[in-house]
């Protein structure tokens, strides 16, 4: 199915420059994602073939009207527990389909365990059926509540298999298991271990950290800094993540390698950097910490460093200006709809 959208979006000014993957037919899942639509909006724009799946369970089609009626990008909404069937040859699987926000994956956590699980063994017999390079968007939350700090990719986690988390932190640690066993049967296979990514498209009911001070502070509402805000968080804006994606796409290299922002702040000075650029007045109120919240999270990026020759460029206020700059123009278009 190609979607067809009744606006036909400008082209968003593409920040991201990256290797060449003119001509390559890559399959994105998770397309109408927050992620996935900015990655296969720059892998259209770079001149590939992309087949994007999604069952919108969490994404929305909208994400996708940059490249919606794009001749290089046909939309299909599937949930990739079911087998995909995709005609003709393919360069490049990039597994990005899961719940990822805490609020989606604990509201869906059998989904979540499958599209992990399931989902990854289908993608994995996709990639190996077309001789495709299997890219698998893991996480930071393999490491769960680290002992170790930054971390390294050597680092084996903390993960508790049974707390509320566990459905998403062993959902990827099953689908990293998936990628090795593959890999080690001669599928070409890559695990980008990726660290908290905000920007633009963050569904509004997103439950993190970014979306929800945004929301707050831009409804002039009390900012909630969950425990007493000294929990720290390293972000990485998306255009900076896209990026280190097609880089380890076109690498060659396996990973696990870490993908994330080294600028380590802690929440609750999020929260009052995120209140200031709003130039909002309301106060922080402190609520209950969520079970299995990691403590202190900032990659080791040496390894990106040096096998991708990646390095985040966007700082953390400019990233967060662009993203308070999209996230009031939806404001506006929404306020604009209901009159
Ligand atoms: P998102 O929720 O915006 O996107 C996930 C997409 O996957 C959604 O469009 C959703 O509809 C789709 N999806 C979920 N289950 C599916 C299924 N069974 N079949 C088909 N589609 C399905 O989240 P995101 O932030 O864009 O995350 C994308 C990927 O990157 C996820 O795998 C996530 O684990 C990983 N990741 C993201 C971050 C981050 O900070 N954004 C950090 C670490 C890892």
């Amino acid at each position: 199915m190609t979607i067809v959208t009744t606006t036909a979006a400008a082209p968003r000014e593409v920040h991201v420059d990256g290797p060449d993957v003119a001509g390559a037919r890559i399959a994105v899942t998770g397309a109408a994602g927050f992620l996935g639509s900015h990655l296969c909006e720059h892998l259209v724009r770079a001149g590939a073939d992309v087949v994007g799946f999604d069952d919108l369970s969490t994404g929305h089609v909208t994400n996708l009207a940059a490249i919606a009626d794009h001749r290089a990008f046909e939309f299909r909404h599937q949930d990739v527990i079911m087998p995909c069937r995709i005609r003709g040859g393919l360069d490049a699987v990039m597994h990005l389909a899961s719940p990822a926000a805490p609020g989606d994956y604990l509201a869906r956590p059998v989904a979540t365990l499958r599209a992990g699980s399931i989902g990854t063994l289908n993608m994995a017999e996709v990639a190996q059926a077309k001789d495709a390079l299997l890219v698998l968007a893991s996480t930071s939350e393999v490491y769960g509540d680290p002992l170790e700090h930054p971390q390294r990719e050597s680092y084996l986690g903390n993960v508790s298999p049974i707390g509320p988390r566990s459905v998403y932190d062993e959902a990827k640690r099953f689908a990293e298991a998936v990628a090795a066993a593959y890999a080690r049967l001669g599928t070409r296979t890559a695990i980008a271990r990726i660290f908290n990514t905000y920007g633009p498209r963050m569904s509004s009911g997103d439950s993190r950290v970014v979306p929800t001070f945004l929301r707050q502070a831009c409804a002039g509402q009390p900012l909630t800094v969950a425990g007493d805000g000294s929990q720290t968080r390293s972000l990485c804006y998306v255009d900076d993540t896209v990026q280190a994606l097609t880089r380890l796409m076109a690498s060659g290299y396996a990973g696990p390698v870490n993908i994330g922002g080294t600028a380590e702040v802690s929440v609750l000075y999020l929260a009052e950097l995120i209140k200031h650029l709003c130039g909002s007045v309301a106060s922080i109120e402190f609520v209950a910490l969520p079970a299995d919240d990691p403590r202190r999270r900032c990659p080791d990026i040496s390894l990106a460093a040096r096998k991708l020759g990646w390095r985040p460029k966007v700082s953390l206020a400019d990233g967060l200006a662009r993203t308070l700059a999209w996230y009031r123009g939806q404001v506006d278009i929404s306020v604009g709809a209901r009159r």
